[in-house]
């Protein structure tokens, strides 16, 4: 497959080399980590440096960091009444969520659905901070969950001004970083977060691993998500996943190290794309295009078209794109993020999703172009029938 394009890198990026070395070195040792002998000590290392690793990321201390089995799954920890800090120890009785959040924390955790309230976003797909701030002072101590940046759109959330508005009211903050990590700078200090999930597969790493990182020591979980043996510092038992790990803590440095390299690069091609998108069909639409996005990502849209011929179009050609999420493709639903933008659903079913990374080349971009040109000549040819 070395002549495919592939663009779907928010589906999942492909495994960075130093990631593939540190898997492989540690799945050829032996060794339960929690074991007392050497092999044992030597996988704990393994986790504790790739701890550190992770932590060096998003700006956290090693002890903040817990380790899951995905960002779902971090999600789920995070998002639970029994959230307790040094000061407050009472259960959070509600969950205020943004309308655009991954289907993993619209899922609500642990929270019963009664007490779960979206907040509205503007057309451009970013949070409506005094739609926020209302709700919040009707609702004390909440648990507030807000991604950094959109999987979809790529829109960047005012995360920081949130966590002024949540702090203030006694509420605490979880931000959903997945996307943003190793794309834009994101230090969990300076984000205000309380709560914050990772996923090593977006990042360079293994798919299967994630993170939940705590803001501060004080944070406390009175009710893990898995019992048994205690792994994880009580919050999440079973023999952690070694290598996974260590592959997500080797992606974790490099992705620490070439951020603004690959920023730089993805947003280059990004822009080459997008104009030679609208040059080629001056109907295409790119949702959030006037709002702060990530150097990586375009949703776009024209009318008339069907997202999943698009897709298919596309991968015939040799380019790997998608239909929105991944995580919802295979059920053919319009995004409730572009209807939380107000987008019209016939609008809505023509999305595609482009999303670029550290290997993508300018090759990739003309070639992605070229089928665009096809497929865009082609809808307007079959416009061109429906109409006489
Ligand atoms: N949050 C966001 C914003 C995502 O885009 C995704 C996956 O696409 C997830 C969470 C889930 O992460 P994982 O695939 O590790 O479960």
């Amino acid at each position: 497959m070395t002549d495919r394009s592939y663009l779907d890198w928010n589906a999942t990026a492909p495994l960075r080399d130093e990631a593939k070395a540190a898997l492989d070195d540690a799945l050829a040792a032996a060794g339960n980590p929690s074991s007392v002998h050497a092999e044992g000590r030597a996988a704990r290392r393994v986790i504790e440096a790739a701890r550190e690793q992770v932590a060096a990321l998003v700006g956290a201390r090693a002890s903040e960091v817990t380790f899951t089995s995905s960002g779902t799954e971090a999600n789920m920890l995070a998002l639970t009444p029994a959230i307790e800090t040094a000061t407050e120890k009472r259960p959070r009785s509600r969950l205020l969520l943004s309308a655009i959040e991954h289907a993993s924390v619209r899922a609500g955790g642990r929270f019963p659905r009664e007490v779960v309230a979206e907040i509205a976003v503007d057309a451009d797909g970013r949070l409506n901070v005094a739609a926020l701030a209302d709700v919040v002072t009707k609702a004390p101590r909440p648990l507030v969950s807000l991604m950094l940046a959109n999987n979809e759109t790529g829109v960047i959330q005012p995360v920081a001004e949130v966590a002024a508005v949540v702090h203030a009211a006694g509420g605490l903050l979880h931000v959903d970083a997945v996307q943003a990590v190793g794309r834009i700078d994101c230090d969990t200090t300076a984000l205000g977060a309380d709560l914050l999930t990772l996923s090593a597969h977006k990042i360079g790493g293994p798919r299967g691993v994630g993170a939940l990182v705590r803001g501060s020591e004080d944070i406390h979980f009175a009710d893990p998500l898995i019992r048994g043996g205690g792994q994880e510092r009580g919050l999440r038992a079973g023999t952690e996943n070694v290598a996974g790990i260590a592959g997500f803590g080797a992606a974790a440095v490099v992705a620490r190290r070439a951020r603004t390299a690959d920023a730089d690069h993805m947003r280059a091609l990004r822009d080459r794309l997008e104009a030679g998108l609208q040059a080629i069909s001056r109907q295409a639409v790119i949702f959030g295009a006037d709002a702060d996005r990530l150097p990586n990502t375009t949703l776009f849209a024209v009318p008339g078209m069907k997202a999943e011929t698009a897709v298919i179009a596309f991968d015939l050609e040799g380019v790997a794109v998608s239909s929105g999420a991944a995580c919802s493709s295979g059920r053919v639903q319009p995004s409730h993020v572009l209807a939380a933008m107000g987008v019209s659903l016939s609008l809505t079913r023509g999305a595609v999703r482009v999303s670029l990374g550290w290997t993508t080349t300018a090759a990739d971009i003309e070639k992605f172009l070229t089928a665009w040109r096809k497929l865009a000549t082609a809808l307007s040819n079959e416009r061109q029938i429906i109409a006489a």
